[in-house]
């Protein structure tokens, strides 16, 4: 049976259980209104979460956080999949103003990133502003009312800011394979792993050979009967040297937090050289790419199976993935690497192009997620009751990555051309956060009520992006998740990640509109 199950909320734990000691009654400034709240958040992973710590310590406590699932943590509460862990080191992918001292390793596993995000949500207050499954229904733009509203699948209420952090990676892709619909067998993505299906003993399809697949065919090879991994373009792996901390080097984290913001930032600057050469200078990948040719020599011995994974496109115009241990997992006898195209799955198989049947009892898709296409866009109206997605039409855009041209008072974090491939993604979320808390400041400044980027300050911001992706690994010829239907890539921020926080560290009021508060404004009589 084809079968995605929602499993957002499929821990059998209830909210009240895992965070005792929080109030989870929604505020109500009037019963006979609307209720109103200042700010509304949409998210509580990395961005949403980041946001309302921000709010909270810079004085702003009337923000709600709609979450449609039951838990903190976005990515790192959904992605359970055996090995799932992060790519970049945590010292540097967690909050800037949250050090955890205790990770036992340099990168740790899903649960552990998840129970930090719950522990900053505890520390900072945030729990009880969150509004827990509560997926969004529709947030309009009200011209008149100078404010947003909003609805979920809980209720209706207005805010006059709207700050999304909905996820680049939220929405799981299913391949549109013929057949797919008639599979008999277990099938599910990777995101919505089914830990109450045993893979003991059977014979499963990996679909996609990316990020994810690449941390969990290591994990299942040693139990499933046979494991047949379909690749359509094989990635470039480098080691990933992953270590624990000892507990020497966390107690030297405790006592001297200096020690580890050094370590963090020789992180962050060593990450920072690969933009130089996925940007600025070829050559320094091409060092990279015989980097992990090397990695893949001394993993793969049978030159047939190398072969089929050598990559022949530049390297960083796909993510660069880390791994120690999926080459040698490629490399055990239960495994086949097939690198026809798959043309159609029938009720017990898997048909290659080649015609040959594959027959398998479980289908795993590692398919990633719908990034340039995701549904979210739709349900967001701004000015002229137009939606994002029929805005944007799509091809994505947003000034600086956070604002749209139409969408007063409407913020995006990780919006289009903020992606990176080769560094934290906090690091980008947390210079957003800093540019809408210095807008909220200059908007109480000028008793604006309301501002609206100029859409020509979008359109130059767009037209410079795109002149500057061209000749970058980005644009160099390979199909990436990074480019939308038509080839634009309005996924990743085409520069050094300094510039990106340099050009957001004050909010430019000069590229913004803005209507003045009714306040500010003299009455006829006075
Ligand atoms: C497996 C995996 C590993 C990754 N590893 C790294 C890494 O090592 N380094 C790195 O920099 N990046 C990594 N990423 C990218 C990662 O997505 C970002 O780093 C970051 O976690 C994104 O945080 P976010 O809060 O923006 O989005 P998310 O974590 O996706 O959170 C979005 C939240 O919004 C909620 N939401 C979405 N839509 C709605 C709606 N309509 N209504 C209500 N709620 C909604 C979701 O339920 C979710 O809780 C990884 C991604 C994946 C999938």
């Amino acid at each position: 049976m084809f079968h995605v199950r929602a499993s957002r909320d499929a821990r059998p734990v209830s909210i009240a259980d895992r965070y005792p000691f929080a109030d989870f009654t929604f505020r109500s400034t009037n019963d006979n209104s609307v209720p109103h709240t200042h700010i509304a958040i949409l998210g509580t992973g990395f961005s949403g979460l980041g946001m309302a710590i921000q709010l909270k310590k810079h004085g702003y406590n009337d923000f709600m956080i709609i979450e449609r699932a039951g838990d903190i943590g976005g990515t790192w509460r959904d992605n359970t999949y055996p090995g799932c862990a992060c790519d970049i080191p945590s010292l540097l992918y967690s909050f800037s103003f949250a050090p955890n001292p205790n990770w036992t390793r340099l990168y740790p596993q899903q649960k552990e990133i998840q129970n930090y995000l719950r522990r900053c949500a505890r520390r900072f207050g945030i729990l009880p502003h969150i509004r827990w499954q509560s997926e969004l229904v529709e947030a309009v733009w009200n011209e008149d009312e100078q404010r947003w509203h909003i609805t979920t699948t809980q209720e209706h209420f207005t805010a006059d800011f709207f700050i999304c952090g909905n996820g680049p990676l939220n929405e799981p892709s299913l391949p549109a394979i013929v057949g797919i619909e008639q599979f008999e067998g277990t099938i599910f993505h990777s995101s919505q792993w089914r830990h109450d299906y045993d893979l003991t003993g059977k014979r499963v399809a990996v679909i996609g050979t990316g990020a994810s697949a690449i941390q969990f065919v290591p994990q299942i090879q040693p139990k499933v009967a046979h494991m047949t991994v379909f690749q359509r373009t094989p990635p470039w792996i480098v080691p990933r040297m992953d270590h624990p901390f000892s507990e020497r080097q966390k107690r030297l984290f405790r006592l001297l937090p200096v020690a580890q913001r050094l370590a963090r930032a020789r992180i962050y600057l060593r990450n920072e050289l690969t933009a130089l050469g996925l940007v600025y200078r070829p050559e320094v990948m091409k060092r990279g790419m015989g980097f992990a040719q090397e990695h893949l020599a001394r993993q793969v011995p049978d030159p047939v199976l190398r072969a089929k994974l050598t990559p022949h496109y530049a390297m960083g115009c796909k993510r660069i993935l880390v791994s120690d241990d999926f080459y040698p997992a490629l490399g055990k006898p239960n495994v086949e690497l097939v690198t026809e195209s798959i043309r159609e799955i029938r009720a017990h198989s898997v048909v290659t192009a080649d015609g040959r049947e594959h027959e398998v009892d479980t289908i795993i898709c590692g398919t990633g997620f719908h990034v340039t296409d995701a549904p979210f866009p739709q349900h967001v109206r701004g000015l002229h009751q137009q939606t994002l997605a029929e805005k944007w039409n799509a091809s994505p855009t947003a000034y600086l990555g956070t604002t749209i041209a139409d969408f007063p008072n409407f913020f995006l974090l990780i919006g289009p051309y903020t992606g990176l491939g080769h560094n934290s993604m906090i690091y980008m979320i947390e210079s957003q956060i800093n540019y809408i808390l210095d807008c909220l400041r200059k908007m109480e400044r000028h008793h604006a009520q309301s501002i609206e980027v100029l859409p020509e300050a979008q359109a130059a911001f767009d037209n410079e992006m795109q002149r500057r992706m061209q000749g970058t690994a980005w644009t160099s010829g390979c199909a990436s998740w990074y480019l939308t239907s038509s080839g634009r890539n309005t996924t990743i921020w085409p520069g050094f990640t300094f510039e990106f926080r340099y050009r957001t560290r004050r909010f430019d009021w000069k590229h913004y509109s803005h209507a003045a508060h009714p306040s500010a404004v003299p009455s006829p009589s006075s």
